[in-house]
């Protein structure tokens, strides 16, 4: 990021009243860049992230063996910044729910879930959400911000920070918190290429997961990004109707535009995805979805995660029966799906798929964009 870069992204940025930038919304060549534009050398960049990611101090001057000079200058234009921790909650089966508060004191949360094969982190790319999806509660209150890549950034490391008192590391990341990733695209990338670089988190792509509702332009965009990461699609129903019905974004990128892209995605990647599919009682879990199902994914190389709707108290669903989840589960089998069912872990905190919403705090300060069924039509 040359100077002048910088200067136009503190003048675009959403945190207009915190002029300097996080540190941690930097790429290592995006900080090399940087560097070289000022006069300096650029394998500073190197120590810097060593310090941020490996030391991880929470000053400049800290930095010891950067010149006093440049400790100055990075202080002069850019801030270590860090999430103010609120509730730290800890559910029976070991997955922890974090709320956060971010500088201009809107909240987010982040859940770590522990599995035997190590532990995975879901992050939040947005305060609140605006895609309106009838069975979410991350969208109740419309979207406020985007977030900075800094802001994701920083929700690993303070989780990390939590994991290294007990010599635990995080393995993977899901980016399937609060938002829709593919509207924030270009932060959301940028945090993919922080936490994936061997100077900072060395995420392994295959590690990190990415879900979207289905912003089509962006899956064209994703596709030729040249990343090995995962690639998940909230589906929820068959059919254009119902789809439409249940997650407003239908109307305005179908199903046949979105297995369209996905068609694209494939033959550029050749990347298996995964469709995620929340079986809400009576509404998409008959047969005849099932049915419907199969036939339009028949054409990719795919993976189906059926979900057990979570629980919301504004919305209407209910759980499919354990009985038809099965029923569900053995069509898509007996007609070559590769299919699992989600275990759910972390809704006795309220912090399963779905049920994350960011605590409105600042909501009186400033305005949002509100839940917009109304923008898709
Ligand atoms: N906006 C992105 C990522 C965040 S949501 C997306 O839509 O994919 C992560 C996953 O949780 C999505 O598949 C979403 O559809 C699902 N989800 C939302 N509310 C849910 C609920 N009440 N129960 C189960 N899954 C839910």
């Amino acid at each position: 990021m040359l100077i002048s870069e910088l200067k136009n992204y503190q003048k675009s940025r959403w945190l207009k009243d915190f002029p300097k930038m996080s540190i941690y919304s930097l790429r290592i060549d995006q900080l090399e860049q940087y560097l070289v534009s000022i006069g300096e050398k650029s394998f500073r960049a190197n120590q810097i992230f060593d310090w941020l990611y490996k030391k991880r101090v929470s000053a400049f001057n800290e930095m010891n063996n950067i010149p006093k000079k440049l400790q100055d200058k990075l202080s002069e234009e850019f801030e270590i910044t860090t999430l103010n921790t609120l509730i730290k909650q800890e559910s029976k089966d070991g997955t922890i729910k974090f709320l956060f508060e971010l500088q201009d004191k809107y909240t987010i949360e982040s859940v770590l879930m522990r599995n035997k094969y190590g532990n995975s982190l879901c992050v939040t790319t947005q305060v609140g959400c605006r895609i309106g999806c009838t069975f979410c509660a991350s969208t109740l209150g419309g979207l406020k911000r985007n977030l900075e890549s800094g802001e994701i950034v920083t929700q690993v490391l303070k989780v990390q920070q939590e994991l290294d008192k007990t010599g635990e590391r995080i393995s993977s990341i899901v980016i399937m918190g609060i938002g829709e990733p593919f509207e924030n695209y270009d932060e959301m990338m940028d945090f993919i290429r922080i936490v994936n670089s061997d100077k900072s988190f060395n995420i392994g792509a295959r590690h990190i997961t990415v879900s979207t509702s289905g912003i089509v332009p962006k899956i064209y965009d994703f596709a030729n990004e040249n990343i090995q990461i995962n690639f998940a699609i909230s589906l929820h129903a068959p059919t254009n109707e119902l789809r439409s019905k249940i997650m407003p974004v239908n109307r305005a990128y179908n199903i046949d535009k979105l297995i369209e892209a996905l068609k694209y995605y494939q033959n550029k990647t050749r990347r298996r995805i995964t469709f995620e599919y929340g079986l809400m009682g009576l509404v998409n879990d008959q047969r005849e979805h099932a049915e419907k199902l199969v036939e339009i994914i028949k054409d990719l190389n795919c993976h189906v995660n059926l979900i057990p709707i979570n629980y919301v108290p504004e919305r209407n669903y209910i759980r499919t029966s354990k009985k038809d989840i099965f029923a569900f589960e053995k069509i898509l089998k007996n007609n070559n799906v590769n299919v699992t069912i989600r275990r759910t872990q972390g809704d006795d905190i309220d912090a399963a798929c779905g049920q994350l919403r960011a605590k409105e705090r600042a909501e009186e300060v400033k305005g949002g964009i509100p839940d917009a069924s109304s923008i898709f039509v």
